[in-house]
C-alpha cells in the first residue's frame, strides 16, 4: 500500500499539461486580443494559464469558410502570424516550439509552449505545397476537415446534406495523398470533426498514429462530432504494426459532454440560426463586416439560456474513453474560446484544470496515469509522429499525384 496518496497539486506540478485544442487566435486578429490581458469573456491568458500550471497550447489555425470564401490561404496566414506575434510579444513568458523535445525544453526552462493546428483542410486549397508551407511554418497537426467537407475529405458537419458534393469512400486520392504527405512531413493527422466514413479510410491509409484533437465519447453524448466505441478503439489502435496507438483529446463543449445539453442545442438551432442570419444581412446592408466574434456574441446569448453540465459528466468522458480504448489514448482538447464560453460548470479556464486532476484521482486514477491523461499520451503519439515521419522521408517517395484534382479548367 502506499503510504499517501498524491495529491493534486504534487500531481500537477510533475506532469506536463498539454492541450490540443484553443480558438484563441480568432480573438488575436478579430479583437486585438492580447495574452495579457484580462479573459475579458474569453477562457485563455497568460494568468490562467500560469494558475493552471498548463504547459503546452495548440493554438487552432481555423479558417471560417463561409466569412472567408476564396481567401483561405490568406486568412491561415494572418491566424499563423498572430499566433507568432503573440510570442514575440511575451518572450519572456512563451516559446514557439514544434517538437515533442521543443514542448519539454519550454517547460524545462518555465516558458509556456506555443504550438499550432490548422482546423479544416480547406486551409490548404487543394495544395500539397501550401500544406509542405504551413508545416514549413510550424503546423504540427491539421484537422482534416472542419464542420465543412472540402472536396477532399468529409465532414460529419455536412454529411446528411445533399446539396453538398461528398467522396465516394471518405477520401479521395488527392484526400489519400494529403494524409500520406502529412505522415512524411511528421504533421499529427487529426480525424476530429471528420465523417465516420472519413474516419476509417483514414485509419486504414495512415502510416503513423492519429490524434482526435478535440471530440468525445458517442456513448455519453449521441452527436456527430463524438466518437462510438469502435472509433475510440481504432484511434488506439492506429499507426504501424509497431505502433503504441493514437490518442482521443476530449472536447470540454458542454454540447459534446452532456446529452441534455445536445438535445437543448439542436432545439433552438433555427431560432439561432435566423437571429445569425438576420445580423449577417444587417451588417451587409450596412457595408459592416461581420466576423466570428460577431457570430459568437449571438450564439452565447442563446447558450447561455441553457444550464451547465456539471464538471462530473466531463470526467465521465476521460473515464470511458480510458476503459474503452486504455489510458495510453486519452487526452485533453479543451476547444477553449471555440465554444462560445459554453463549458461545464466550474470548468471556465485552464486556472480549473486542477479540479480535473482532483477529480481523476478520487476516481482513482494513479499519479502515473493521470500525467498519461494531461499531456504524456499527446506527447508520446507526437514522438511517433516525428519516427514515422523520419522513416518515410528515408525512403523512395511513392507516387504523389502530380496533378491537383481541382486545378481549375486551363482556358
Ligand atoms: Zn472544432
Amino acid at each position: 500500500m502506499n503510504a499517501k496518496k498524491a495529491t493534486a497539486a504534487e500531481v500537477e506540478k510533475s506532469a506536463l499539461i498539454i492541450d490540443t485544442h484553443a480558438d484563441t487566435p480568432q480573438r488575436f486578429v478579430d479583437e486585438g486580443f492580447n495574452l495579457g490581458d484580462p479573459l475579458n469573456g474569453g477562457n485563455l491568458n497568460l494568468d490562467s494559464i500560469h494558475k493552471g500550471n498548463l504547459g503546452a497550447e495548440f493554438f487552432s489555425i481555423w479558417v471560417e469558410p463561409k466569412l472567408y470564401k476564396g481567401q483561405d490561404a490568406r486568412r491561415t496566414l494572418e491566424l499563423i502570424d498572430s499566433v507568432k506575434q503573440q510570442v514575440a510579444k511575451y518572450p519572456d513568458k512563451l516559446m514557439f516550439v514544434t517538437t515533442p523535445d521543443g514542448i519539454e525544453y519550454a517547460h524545462r526552462t518555465r516558458k509556456f509552449a506555443v504550438l499550432m493546428g490548422i482546423e479544416g483542410g480547406h486551409s490548404i486549397e487543394n495544395s500539397l505545397p501550401l500544406l509542405r508551407q504551413y508545416y514549413a511554418l510550424g503546423v504540427r497537426y491539421m484537422t482534416l476537415t472542419w464542420s465543412n467537407s472540402n472536396g477532399w475529405a468529409d465532414s460529419s458537419g455536412d454529411i446528411d446534406d445533399s446539396s453538398v458534393p461528398h467522396t465516394k469512400e471518405g477520401l479521395t486520392e488527392f484526400g489519400k495523398d494529403v494524409v500520406y504527405e502529412m505522415n512524411r512531413l511528421g504533421m499529427m493527422v487529426d480525424i476530429s470533426h471528420v465523417s465516420d466514413r472519413t474516419f476509417y479510410r483514414t485509419l486504414v491509409i495512415t502510416r503513423a498514429p492519429v490524434i482526435a484533437s478535440h471530440s468525445g465519447a458517442r456513448a455519453l453524448c449521441n452527436a456527430p462530432r463524438n466518437m462510438t466505441d469502435e472509433m475510440l478503439r481504432a484511434v488506439a489502435n492506429s499507426g504501424g504494426p509497431n505502433s503504441k496507438g493514437g490518442v482521443v483529446q476530449v472536447n470540454f463543449f458542454s454540447g459534446f459532454v452532456s446529452q441534455a445539453y445536445w438535445d437543448a442545442l439542436k432545439a433552438q438551432a433555427s431560432e439561432r440560426q435566423k437571429a445569425v442570419d438576420e445580423a449577417k444581412a444587417k451588417a451587409a446592408a450596412e457595408g459592416k463586416p461581420f466576423t466570428y466574434a460577431d457570430e459568437d456574441k449571438i450564439h452565447r446569448s442563446f447558450m447561455d439560456k441553457i444550464p451547465r453540465p456539471p464538471l462530473s459528466m466531463l470526467i465521465d468522458h476521460i473515464d470511458h474513453i480510458a476503459k474503452v480504448a486504455g489510458v495510453d489514448h486519452v487526452g485533453l482538447g479543451s476547444d477553449f474560446d471555440g465554444v462560445s464560453g459554453q463549458l461545464p460548470e466550474g470548468l471556465d479556464s485552464p486556472a480549473d484544470l486542477p479540479k480535473i486532476t482532483q477529480a481523476l484521482l478520487d476516481r482513482g486514477y494513479s499519479a502515473e496515469d493521470c500525467r498519461k491523461i494531461l499531456g504524456g499520451n499527446l506527447l508520446r503519439v507526437f514522438r511517433e509522429v516525428e519516427a514515422v515521419s523520419k522513416e518515410l522521408q528515408a525512403q523512395d517517395r511513392p507516387k504523389i499525384t502530380e496533378k491537383q484534382p481541382f486545378d481549375k479548367v486551363q482556358k
